[in-house]
């Protein structure tokens, strides 16, 4: 290319550029004329002056809001604090209150504690003064005992169950009554007495049985099995009895009703005799059972004992209120059941027959081999009802045999005997 074209470029260049200058310049001055011309405007002054009024109301409306946003939430602030206060105020009341109770529960349990201290102690002192007379009684009754004399005066007092009531008739005869302690009527008891009752001692299982409504299944087992063992009891039991004192009455129960029951009386001639029983046998084991003695009063045998049952015509079975009682072997006491105040007679010679075979210091029923034999004997009859066969050794009243008739003809005349009685 050469100088000219070149030259050419550059003047071309230069010229656009100051055409370009001109136009700018140009409009510039045009931009600014307008503008010159637009703010000497009153239009335009108004209109800023509207939009600087809107500003400022603008500005303080929204300083207005944030007054009271900050109004409210100072209010609210306020509030929370309030709560919070009263909130404490509530837990401290709470926890003085809590502290409170504990030291009343505190103080409660300290004075339920004495009270339980003194009452322990009002006891001790009780329990040591019991013991103090109990000691004393048993000195007194061991001296009643062992010297005699007369019967210490607290041991004469009487015991009332239900005193402003009338007095109740069966207790008063014969010291038993089907209510026992929860009878409405007044029942009478001796702290010490002649006669000793010990209730349930005799047992066999046929007074366990209920009669039947054609008249006693057991009676030709009761006139005698009943019977003999019955004896066996009162041979082993009699001399034992008779060691503590003469012996005045004694009477054993066949009654089925629960509160007579092998009851079991015994009078003997003497208070002291009596007691010195009570001391021997009450917590005693005989046949496997504890027994329990009471002291009684039975003013009249007579009264007591229920007289049609011995010839068998008692209207009241069963739930007779009387006492039914064996008729002793050899008629012994006899006296005694209609003359109160006849002197005892002996029973020594019951000593030669004495074998205590069913006496213990424990529990344990049949201790020998005799007396298995025995248990066996009763069980096989009580499992079959048939009658288990056993030596005539001891001979019930009123029934004789002869040492020539064999055991065979003595259960065929059992038989029609019982047989004529149905
Ligand atoms: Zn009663
Ligand atoms: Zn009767």
């Amino acid at each position: 290319m050469g100088k000219h074209a070149e030259w050419r470029k550059d003047a071309k260049k230069a010229r656009r550029k100051r055409i370009r200058q001109s136009i700018a310049k140009n409009k510039h001055d045009l931009e600014e004329k307008e503008r010159q011309q637009r703010e000497q405007s009153p239009t335009y002054i108004q209109l800023l002056q509207k939009h600087e009024q809107e500003e400022a109301f603008q500005k303080e409306e929204e300083a207005r809001l944030r007054l009271k946003a900050e109004q409210r939430w100072l209010k609210i602030e306020e509030e929370a604090q309030k709560q919070w206060r009263e909130l404490q105020k509530k837990l401290e009341e709470a926890r003085e209150e809590r502290i409170r109770q504990n030291l009343l529960i505190k103080l409660e349990w300290e004075r339920e504690q004495q009270r339980l201290k003194k009452i322990k102690e009002a006891k001790e002192r009780e329990r040591e003064e019991n013991e103090r007379k109990q000691q004393l009684l048993e000195q007194e009754i061991e001296n009643f005992i062992a010297h005699g004399g007369s019967t210490p005066e607290h041991l004469k007092q009487i015991i009332q169950m239900n005193p402003n009531k009338p007095t109740c008739p069966f207790f008063q005869k014969t010291a038993a009554c089907r209510f026992r302690d929860s009878c409405s009527r007044n029942h009478i008891k001796p702290c010490v007495s002649r006669i000793l009752l010990i209730p349930n001692f005799y047992s066999h299982y046929s007074l366990e049985q209920v009669e039947t409504e054609h008249g006693d299944s057991s009676l030709e087992f009761e006139n005698y099995e009943t019977y003999t063992h019955f004896k066996e009891f009162f041979f082993d039991v009699l001399p034992e009895l008779e060691k503590c004192g003469k012996i005045r009455q004694f009477k054993v129960c066949c009654n089925r009703e629960s509160h007579l029951r092998g009851n079991v009386y015994v009078e003997y001639s003497s208070t002291r005799e009596a007691v010195k029983g009570f001391r021997t046998f009450n917590g005693r084991w005989y046949g496997g059972k504890q027994l329990n003695v009471e002291f009684c009063n039975i003013d009249s045998w007579k009264s007591a004992i229920c007289g049609l049952h011995s010839r068998k015509r008692c209207p009241k079975g069963s739930s007779c209120n009387f006492l039914h009682v064996f008729p002793n072997p050899h008629n012994l006491f006899h006296q005694a059941d209609h003359d109160e105040h006849r002197s005892p007679r002996s029973t020594n010679r019951l000593e030669s027959e004495e074998r205590n075979w069913r006496w213990s210091e424990s529990p344990e029923r049949f201790t020998t081999t005799d007396d298995k034999k025995e248990k066996s004997k009763y069980e096989k009859y009580a499992r079959n009802g048939t009658r288990p066969r056993r030596r005539s050794r001891t001979r019930s009243p009123g029934r004789r045999y002869s040492k020539s008739r064999s055991s065979s003809s003595r259960r065929e005349s059992r038989k029609s005997r019982s047989c004529k009685k149905s």
